[in-house]
């Protein structure tokens, strides 16, 4: 059993910062400590949306999922179903130019699964331009694409054929199998080049 004094103690703990507390001469008053915490926190709010202003929140989640790059949802998917299929990768491989997303040596395949965003897919719902900073926007892309172009190259002079696999065709399971055909009928095959979906396709799901 704990003594009074033990008791008296528990029922008299310190008010927490920000508890309104009673004064020597019975005003109500703040603890300095809480106000200053007021302080700082609606600082840190305000910096904190002007921040977020600076692109709307789409523009960021696909800022996000671009700096992931490699390991996306779509190129998981494909990576799964391939491999069901009993097709063998190697992923990123640092022999070849711009380390594709996957390497198939049997058939001497580099796969690379592009982001419709950041690498521009055109004519794609989803290669939207954000509207502030434009140029940023712009000079960014530009560099994408002719690193893109380049890494084609330098794959194919090599002697490998490639498939660009694009994000907006991945993404329900039903069109990761339908991809997942296409490349099955492919890879056997002799064609240097696939684009899945071809040039000019238009995505018919958001
Ligand atoms: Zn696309």
């Amino acid at each position: 059993m704990a003594s009074l004094d033990q008791r008296c103690k528990a029922l008299t703990k310190p008010a927490r910062p920000g508890k309104k507390i009673h004064n020597a001469e019975g005003r109500r008053q703040i603890r300095l400590l809480s106000h200053v915490s007021v302080k700082i926190y609606r600082v840190t709010r305000q910096r904190r949306s002007r921040v977020t202003d600076v692109v709307d929140s789409k523009t960021r989640s696909r800022m996000m999922s671009g700096i992931r790059g490699k390991n996306t949802k779509p190129e998981l998917a494909l990576r799964k179903a391939l491999h069901s299929r009993g097709f063998r990768y190697r992923l990123n491989d640092r022999r070849l130019p711009g380390h594709p997303d996957l390497v198939l040596p049997k058939y001497r395949t580099a796969i690379l699964v592009h982001g419709c965003f950041w690498h521009r897919h055109e004519g794609c719902r989803f290669a939207t331009s954000p509207s502030t900073r434009p140029e940023f926007w712009q000079a960014k892309f530009d560099e994408n694409t002719r690193r893109d172009r380049e890494v084609q190259q330098l794959i194919t002079k090599q002697g490998w054929r490639l498939a660009t696999v694009w994000e907006c065709a991945l993404k329900r399971s039903e069109q990761v199998t339908a991809v997942t055909d296409l490349l099955a009928g492919w890879l056997p095959g002799s064609s240097p080049i696939i684009e899945i979906p071809p040039p000019a396709f238009e995505p018919s799901e958001a």
